[in-house]
C-alpha cells in the first residue's frame, strides 16, 4: 500500500527535469530522504526502492531508527545525514552514528564533533549552515562570518568539510527562492576561489528544490514529498 516508491520517482524525475533545464548532468544532484516523524518501515521501504542516503533531525530518534535499521537491513549500507538544530550536549550521539551534519553553525560544536568521533569511522563529512536570508529567528552563520568559520573547521583532524547549506526563508515565489539560491551559490563558488575543497550545497526541500538545482544545489533534502505529510506529536 506504500507509495514511497512511486513517490521516490517522481522526485528522482523532477530532479533530473530541472538538472537538464540548467545544463547540468543528472547525477550532479544527490537526493537526501528526509525520514525525521517517519518510522524504520518508512526507511525500509525508501531502502528497498533503491535509496540510500537518509536525514533525520532528532538525535535519539535517529540513532534509534539507525539501531534499528542496522538489524533490519544489515547489508543496505544506509548513509545517514544530521539536519537539525544541535545542541551542544547532544554532539556525542552525532559523531558516533551519523556520516554527514549538515547544520554546523559554531566553531565548538565542530570541535566536539572532531574529539567525539570514534576512532576508526573516518570523517565527518560536514556542512556549515548559513542564515542566507538574515532573518534573526534562524540557525546558520552569517553570510561574512562563513570564511573564518570554514577555515578553522577545515583544520579540525576527524571533520571532512564538505561545503555549505541552508533553509532559505520559505516563500511561493520562485524568483525569490531563487535569489536566497544564488546569494549561497556565490558564497560557496567565493570559498573555493579562496582554495578551499568544497563540493557540496546543500539547498532545496519539497517545495523550492528545482529552483535549488537551478542554482547549483548538489544534494536536495526532501522529506514530505517523499513520505507524506508529517505529524509533529510523535516522540
Ligand atoms: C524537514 C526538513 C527537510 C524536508 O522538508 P520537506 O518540506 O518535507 O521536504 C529538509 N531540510 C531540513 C533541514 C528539514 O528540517
Amino acid at each position: 500500500m506504500s507509495t514511497i516508491p512511486q513517490n521516490l520517482q517522481a522526485v528522482a524525475s523532477a530532479i533530473v527535469a530541472a538538472a537538464a533545464e540548467a545544463g547540468r548532468r543528472p547525477d550532479s544532484v544527490r537526493l537526501l530522504a528526509v525520514s525525521k516523524t517517519f518510522g524504520p518501515d518508512a526507511v525500509e521501504a525508501a531502502a528497498a526502492a533503491g535509496q540510500r542516503a537518509f536525514g533525520e533531525n532528532y538525535v535519539q530518534e535517529g540513532v534509534d531508527k539507525i539501531r534499528t535499521l542496522r538489524e533490519t537491513l544489515p547489508h543496505a549500507a544506509l548513509e545517514w545525514h544530521f539536519i537539525g538544530p544541535i545542541q551542544s550536549n547532544k554532539t556525542r550521539p552525532i559523531a558516533e552514528h551519523f556520516d554527514w551534519v549538515h547544520t554546523v553553525e559554531r566553531e565548538k560544536i565542530a570541535q566536539r564533533l572532531s574529539e567525539q568521533r570514534p576512532a576508526g569511522l573516518g570523517p565527518v563529512n560536514i556542512c556549515l549552515q548559513v542564515n542566507i536570508s538574515g532573518e534573526a529567528s534562524k540557525s546558520g552563520v552569517a553570510p561574512q562570518e562563513v570564511a573564518d568559520l570554514a577555515r578553522k573547521v577545515a583544520s579540525l583532524p576527524n571533520l571532512q568539510l564538505r561545503g555549505l547549506m541552508a533553509i532559505p526563508e520559505p516563500t511561493d515565489d520562485e524568483s525569490q527562492q531563487r535569489t536566497a539560491f544564488r546569494a549561497m551559490r556565490e558564497l560557496f563558488d567565493g570559498l573555493r576561489a579562496d582554495g578551499l575543497a568544497l563540493d557540496t550545497l546543500s539547498m532545496g526541500m519539497s517545495a523550492d528544490m528545482r529552483a535549488a538545482i537551478l542554482e547549483g544545489a548538489t544534494i536536495v533534502r526532501v522529506g514530505s514529498a517523499i513520505f507524506g505529510a508529517r505529524s509533529y506529536n510523535k516522540g
